[in-house]
């Protein structure tokens, strides 16, 4: 019994961009990040599709701790560190590497127990995104305290995050690439800036270690520049079948609140794949998806279940053919901008009704 609805994830084509995160940046080791169940693929999966990886980046405790419990014994840094001494202890006991973004963690390290393993740490500093991170006139006195600590072991590591890198002509990166190295003047230590942007747009940001994230799965992070173009393979396609067909006349309208009116006669094909899937009920008439690998407009409203889609171009089309969402042959940045929507959401909303296998 083959499943209908189905994610396959390409492992060659998240090698191959993996190396293409390489040969842009090839003086800076790699942290893959992984996060949000590698941004939908699967996290385990895809840690060990990746094993050459010299680090792992995940946002929490649970996922670091998963993959120690797959037997993934890279390191893995956890981008948002601990909130509380429970955390902190499971994190250095499975030696999960922490960032540090705020004085209360540095506290929680420096009060920890005295059985606990010391762990490493990444500094984290705000050069503009306002999100996480220490101001530039806190750091030498943070670093300094850290590198004090018995709790703390090996060198510290600094960071920081772009907010505008996908934005090439943006003056923000200027800034914030900047603010990091001038506050980290004369403080030692490996430095990391760049996430896929970073590494693709912008190579001042590489310094010792990238952060490449959605580029290792087949996507732009450019909003006018597609994959191809930056020679990335797309490592995820969602697709399923068509479950009936029907002719439908002229003035027929289609669909949940019949936002759709036939403008003339016309074959509908529905195919079962919906929000309830993942499939973005924003989704907009005209949507793109392939149908024995030729495109075919949406219609409608996106169903929980299903989908409708204009056939008039296919009148062979029938119960049971192949229909793509995205992926190989459909880049999933058009279908986001058909739903008002960026690739990284997509991606990270494929449900687990959703079968994935593995090629
Ligand atoms: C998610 C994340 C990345 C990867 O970003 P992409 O845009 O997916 O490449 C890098 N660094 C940090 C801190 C992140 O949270």
């Amino acid at each position: 019994m083959t499943p209908v609805a189905q994610a396959r994830v390409d492992l060659g084509a998240l090698r191959h961009n993996l190396a293409r995160a390489r040969v842009e940046a090839p003086r800076a080791r790699v942290m893959a990040i992984i996060k949000a169940d590698a941004y939908g693929h699967g996290m385990v999966r895809v840690a060990r599709a990746l094993h050459d990886a010299d680090a792992f980046g995940v946002a929490r405790l649970e996922e670091a701790l998963s993959l120690r419990e797959a037997g993934v014994t890279q390191p893995i840094v956890l981008l948002e560190g601990v909130l509380d001494a429970a955390q902190l202890s499971a994190a250095a006991h499975r030696d999960v590497s922490l960032v540090v973004h705020h004085a209360a963690q540095a506290e929680l390290i420096e009060h920890a127990a005295e059985n606990m393993p010391p762990v490493k740490i990444w500094l984290k500093l705000d050069s503009g995104m306002h999100r996480l991170g220490f101001s530039p006139a806190e750091i030498p006195p943070i670093a300094q305290r850290l590198r004090h600590s018995k709790k703390v072991i090996g060198p510290l590591r600094f960071m920081t995050h772009l907010a505008c890198a996908d934005e090439r002509s943006d003056p923000a990166t200027l800034r914030q690439i900047e603010v990091f190295q001038s506050a980290l003047t004369g403080i030692e230590g490996e430095r990391s800036i760049a996430n896929s942007a970073g590494i693709l747009g912008w190579p001042q940001t590489h310094a010792d270690w990238v952060r490449p994230g959605i580029m290792l799965y087949g996507v732009s992070p450019f909003p006018d520049d597609d994959a191809e173009a930056q020679d990335l393979r797309p490592v995820m396609t969602l697709s399923s079948r068509l479950i009936a067909l029907r002719q439908n006349k002229k003035g027929d309208a289609i669909g949940y609140g019949g936002s759709y009116i036939c403008p003339r006669d016309m074959l509908v094909g529905v195919a079962a794949i919906g929000y309830g899937d993942g499939y973005p009920r924003h989704a907009q008439t005209g949507t793109p998806v392939l149908v024995n690998g030729r495109r075919a407009p949406l219609i409608g409203r996106v169903s929980m279940d299903m989908i409708t889609v204009d056939l008039s171009a296919q009148p062979e089309a029938k119960a049971g053919d192949p229909v793509v969402l995205w992926g190989e042959g459909l880049a999933v940045e058009e279908v986001a901008r058909c739903a008002s929507t960026i690739s990284y959401e997509l991606l990270c909303g494929v449900a687990r009704r959703v079968t994935f296998n593995e090629s």
